[in-house]
């Protein structure tokens, strides 16, 4: 919007200035939708603006929205697809828990019946409003499985699949399969340092063991949506950004190992900057890497 409003301003000025630039200059939008959505094939798409990615598909017999980010941006994604259809959501899916994935649900209350999750997100998402006493302000997944789910919506088959415990202990993954497409919920953050959250179950160890079950599970064809990518990185792509991440974890476990074993207090562990042999993964945002690494493998020496 800045970069615009300053384009905006700058021709302004030349229009000021008498130059030759009116068509042009009224050529240009002056509004900028706040999202933006890509569309992987005729019917399905992915969805950002503020939170986790929505993947969504509008076809003809079928919608199917995954995540909902916040609620206004689930309004803005909503006003996109009754552009498209008049149809109810035929089913709404929450990757896992987390707020900035589930709190739009709400949104979508009076045209999705059935919200299905994991269970153990469903619980997670419970006990998080009861903390924030934010009930009245969720719309709770009405429908869980806790291995695999699955169910045909027009041409598509989506199936749910838990590989275990990762990014929390309610992770599912998403599989279109008519269309070769999985969201992956938070289970990758494209070169972002993703958040661990111990307080919903989570495990780095369970998490690279996820991110293996998955490049076991899916072709190389397949395309996978992420969560977060950090800027300039997609929010979609193939196995590449899953072996990825899976290597920053490994290396961020090996570190830390050495590191505990080193004997070095937990506080100057934190202070750490970078981790050996990580190059994609760097700016703000490593202490809760290091501290739920730390923490993971404390815990784990103590049992
Ligand atoms: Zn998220
Ligand atoms: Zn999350």
């Amino acid at each position: 919007m800045t970069m615009l409003r300053r384009k905006f301003i700058q021709q302004g000025s030349a229009l000021a200035a008498g130059a030759l630039l009116i068509p042009r200059a009224f050529s240009k939008p002056l509004y900028q939708d706040p999202w933006t959505i890509s569309m992987l094939n005729k019917t399905t798409g992915v969805f950002t603006e503020k939170g986790g990615t929505i993947l969504f598909q509008v076809a003809k017999d079928n919608i199917i929205v995954v995540d909902t980010e916040f609620p206004e941006q689930a309004d803005h994604l909503i006003t996109v697809i009754k552009g498209k259809s008049s149809r109810p959501v035929s089913v709404l899916i929450n990757t896992h828990h987390h707020g900035d994935h589930t709190s739009g649900n709400i949104s979508f209350k009076s045209m999705a019946d059935q919200v299905v999750a994991h269970a153990n997100s469903l619980k997670n998402q419970r006990t998080v409003a009861i903390r924030q006493k934010t009930e009245d302000k969720q719309y709770f997944p009405n429908s869980t499985f806790t291995e695999k789910w699955s169910g045909k919506f027009g041409r598509e088959t989506v199936s749910m699949h838990y590989f275990g415990p990762a990014h929390t202990d309610g992770d599912s993954l998403v599989y279109f399969e008519t269309s070769g497409i999985v969201h992956m919920g938070d289970l990758i953050n494209n070169r972002r340092y993703p958040y661990i959250d111990r307080t919903a179950g989570a495990s780095i160890k369970g998490w690279i063991s996820v991110l293996n079950k998955t490049l076991t599970t899916f072709d190389d064809k397949t395309t996978f949506v992420f969560g977060h990518a950090t800027e300039g990185f997609p929010v979609y792509g193939k196995k590449e950004a899953i072996v990825a991440m899976k290597s920053y974890f490994e290396r961020l476990l090996e570190f830390t190992g050495k590191e505990i074993q080193s004997g070095i207090t937990k506080e100057a562990f934190l202070k750490n900057t970078s981790i050996p042999g990580v190059t994609e993964w760097v700016g703000d945002g490593i202490e809760r890497s290091l501290t739920a690494a730390w923490e993971e493998l404390t815990e784990s020496k103590q049992s």
